[in-house]
């Protein structure tokens, strides 16, 4: 395996950085405070081609593989990761969906305004009583010749309200049945489709969370993607790569909480002599710079998999699983690091604390990748 950063990576996290600190870093703790999506950014976004970065040129996308991918998401993330949620679930849930799964006049429809940031994608799986048991879900489609009926609810989704489409995967067969679910393509302003209630997050505040609601909602039977029952067989595949995305997120807001704390440990003097001349907090900084790069490689293994195509439902599991950990243990020692001052909101490590959080939730709790891992190991 080659460890270095291509080029393109390189002149992709320069840019960001650069487009960050103009248009990101100024107001994120405004958008954090009032949980306000900051829809314009996401087009702005969209013109640099960070959402569309998987799609290929033909369909309006960037065409790029994964490795500038985990560029992407990380550079975003370390500055905010709320934003990085947003370009992640944007571009590996409902793009992802659309890309892997779509017929050819579904993506010639969808994926150039998902691509470009025209328009902004959601993914239902979840449900209030189904999470990580996603394959026990409620929300039913029902067919009527040329058309389905759709009923209920998902909850939990990312852009549940600004979102101009959403995948959803229904319910179309008997309870705890084998192959009972089905995915559709469906647009805002569809009758019976509507977003419910905006969730009120610890962290990740600018990233839009909300529930999606179905009631009677009619479609079109050319609105579902791939065959009757292969729903949830789908999904499955589109977390996968899924679960590269949330290990890059959680990747940036180690890296950021790590960057601000070896500075600050440089900067903060006590007993007359910089707090990083105590072994203590050099530890700390020790564990967090070696938690880091084993996160990489193990996000660059499942990366280099997936750009192969090979299967890699182990791998993108184990670096999700370990990134995210990984994550929660450096922004908590990064609070530490900080003393109280790491405990306000004038400086940025309490962000990175909240943040991290949600991804050792998020697409697959951490229980839940130790479960892939395990089925995997002894299978
Ligand atoms: C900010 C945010 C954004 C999200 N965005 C989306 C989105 O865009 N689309 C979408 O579909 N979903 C989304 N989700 C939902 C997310 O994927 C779920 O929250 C997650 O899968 C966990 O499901 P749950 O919350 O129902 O927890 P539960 O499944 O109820 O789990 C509760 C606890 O039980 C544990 N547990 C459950 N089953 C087992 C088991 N078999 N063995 C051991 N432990 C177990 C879990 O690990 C966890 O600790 C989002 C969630 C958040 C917080």
């Amino acid at each position: 395996m080659d460890f270095s950063y291509s080029e393109a990576q390189i002149s992709i996290a320069d840019m960001i950085r650069d487009f960050a600190n103009k248009h990101i870093r100024p107001d994120m703790m405004i958008w954090d405070e009032t949980q306000k999506f900051p829809i314009d950014l996401f087009h702005k976004l969209g013109e640099l081609g960070l959402m569309g970065v998987l799609v290929p040129t033909e369909y309006g996308g960037s065409g790029l593989g994964y490795f500038e991918y985990i560029t992407i998401i990380s550079e975003i993330a370390k500055v905010c990761g709320s934003i990085g949620l947003s370009v992640a679930a944007h571009n590996s849930l409902c793009t992802g969906h659309i890309m892997y799964f779509g017929n050819e006049e579904q993506k010639r429809k969808y994926l150039p305004k998902l691509a470009s940031g025209e328009w902004i994608g959601a993914w239902g799986l979840t449900e209030a009583n189904t999470g990580s048991d996603a394959g026990n879900m409620r929300c039913q489609a029902v067919q009527e010749g040329d058309e389905w009926v759709i009923n209920g609810t998902k909850n939990w989704i990312t852009h549940g309200i600004s979102g101009n489409v959403a995948v959803l995967i229904a319910r179309t067969g008997a309870p705890r049945t084998k192959n009972n679910t089905t995915a559709f393509i469906i647009e805002k302003g569809t009758p019976g489709f509507m977003a419910g209630k905006k969730e009120n997050k610890l962290g990740m505040r600018a990233s839009e969370t909300a529930e999606l609601v179905f009631d009677n909602c009619r479609i079109s039977d050319a609105q579902r993607m791939g065959p009757v029952g292969d729903g949830f067989h789908q999904a499955m595949k589109v977390l996968d790569g899924g679960r590269i995305s949330i290990a890059s997120l959680a990747l940036g807001i180690a890296k950021g909480a790590y960057e601000a704390s070896l500075k600050y440990s440089k900067e903060r003097h006590q007993f007359d002599q910089p707090i990083s001349n105590f072994q203590a907090i050099a530890f700390k900084l020790a564990d967090m710079a070696t938690q880091i790069e084993a996160s990489e490689m193990l996000i660059y293994q499942a990366a280099d998999k997936k750009n192969k195509g090979e299967k890699m439902s182990k791998e993108s599991a184990m670096a999700k699983y370990y990134a995210s950990e990984a994550a929660v243990r450096i922004s908590t020692d990064a609070v530490q690091i900080f003393g109280g001052y790491g405990y306000t909101k004038d400086f940025p490590v309490e962000k990175y604390y909240r943040d991290s959080k949600l991804c050792t939730i998020g697409e697959g709790t951490s229980e839940i990748q130790k479960l892939v891992i395990s089925r995997e190991i002894l299978k």
